[in-house]
């Protein structure tokens, strides 16, 4: 989609550090990371949030999951923890309108 930032960098306009690609997502590392990882995953298709993600789409939200159970096993989080976010409209502070999963550790993290 024109003027999204995620869009650009799926594009290869923007560059980024990428984790793990496929046909369908693309993982890479968060520009201002607020953790020692923080990796952002965003499906390749441009759907704002969750909420424009129709019912018979929904197979990428699972795929997206599955990416980040691959991805935390890389990371050796799955004995520690960590923290999976998806910030969903203006009361979330969803920066970005291209959606995408926070994927957050390394630490011990705080909650809220
Ligand atoms: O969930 P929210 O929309 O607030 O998060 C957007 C995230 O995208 C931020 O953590 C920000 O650092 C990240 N970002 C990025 N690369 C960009 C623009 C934003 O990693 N070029």
């Amino acid at each position: 989609m024109e003027n999204c930032i995620f869009c650009k960098i799926i594009n290869g306009e923007i560059p980024s550090n990428k984790v793990y690609e496929d046909e369908k997502v693309l993982a890479f590392k968060d520009i201002n990371p607020i953790a020692p990882v923080h990796i952002l995953v965003i499906p390749k298709k441009h759907y704002e949030s969750i909420i424009d993600i129709q019912d018979n789409e929904m197979e990428i939200v699972a795929h997206i999951h599955k990416i980040i159970n691959k991805i935390a096993d890389d990371m050796n989080f799955k004995e520690d923890g960590f923290r999976i976010v998806n910030n969903c409209g203006e009361n979330a502070g969803q920066e970005v309108k291209h959606i995408h999963y926070h994927i957050i550790g390394g630490k011990t993290l705080n909650w809220p």
